[in-house]
């Protein structure tokens, strides 16, 4: 059995007096809500205020991207040390990262490899563009994404891992996969490349998320596919009634 994990991705949203009004907000909703692990990913200038009001409670603190490197001359950069000491999460490979900041496969590898060092539980985004999916080169991306992200790494370490896939056509933009689409390629793509390379057992262990406009009126539906176990929220997380609501669709389900 996969424990179900509901993380919000604020992206660059909320200073840090606003994240704490956001946090109090859905506080009390999320902790009512069990058997599902809640994630907040805020901005990193937040992490710590939201690191306080967290401690003592059941939901987990995520960073949306970190360096690789420990420590070093990286004007600007965030290391997974600095990360490490007040998040246990850290989204890597989010396709914003890839597109505006050029973060190819091999850095993510490297970014995972980090988090692993740093006992940082890596939510690897994969996902392809709308243009790739026209051309019928969503699974060949994909495999791509994941065998790239994972290079270097053991069938232990993967199964601790959490991958979230996340079609760029459907970020932000309302236009979410359907369900049974979404499944597909989570069951036959992301596990498909998994069970290839690390074996079944870690395939099978290993979280997908879901990510891509859900909301509460649709979160159900990604909740009950077999291969979902999850969803890495952006929009709606930022919203506190929204996102306790798709994280109790989780349980649910
Ligand atoms: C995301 O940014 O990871 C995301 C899924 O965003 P949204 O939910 O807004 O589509």
């Amino acid at each position: 059995m996969r424990t179900p994990l509901v993380a919000g991705n604020w992206k660059m949203h909320k200073t840090a007096e606003e994240a704490r009004l956001l946090v109090a907000d859905m506080l009390g909703g999320l902790q009512a809500v069990s058997g599902v692990e809640k994630v907040l990913c805020p901005p990193f200038t937040a992490l710590l205020p939201v690191a306080a009001m967290l401690a003592g409670t059941d939901i987990g603190l995520g960073a949306q991207n970190m360096h690789w490197e420990a420590q070093g001359a990286f004007t600007g950069e965030i290391s997974p040390a600095m990360v490490a000491e007040f998040a246990r999460y850290v989204i890597l490979g989010h396709s914003e990262r890839r597109a505006y900041f050029g973060e190819t496969d091999e850095i993510v590898n490297r970014k995972v490899h980090a988090a692993l060092q740093h006992n940082l539980t890596p939510i690897v985004c994969v996902g392809e563009t709308l243009e790739e999916r026209e051309a019928d080169l969503t699974a060949k991306v994909i495999r791509r994404q994941v065998s790239g992200a994972l290079e270097g790494f053991t069938a232990e370490q993967v199964s601790g891992m959490v991958l979230a896939y996340e079609p760029i056509w459907a970020i932000g933009t309302g236009k979410a996969a359907t369900a049974e689409e979404a499944n597909r390629v989570v069951a036959e793509v992301i596990r498909g490349t998994l069970t290839e390379r690390f074996g079944e057992a870690a395939a099978q262990a290993v979280r997908v998320l879901y990510g891509g406009s859900v909301k509460p009126h649709n979160a159900a539906e990604f909740f009950a596919q077999p291969d979902i176990d999850g969803a890495l929220v952006g929009g709606a997380s930022l919203k506190a009634d929204a996102f306790v609501a798709i994280a109790a669709a989780a349980k649910q389900a």
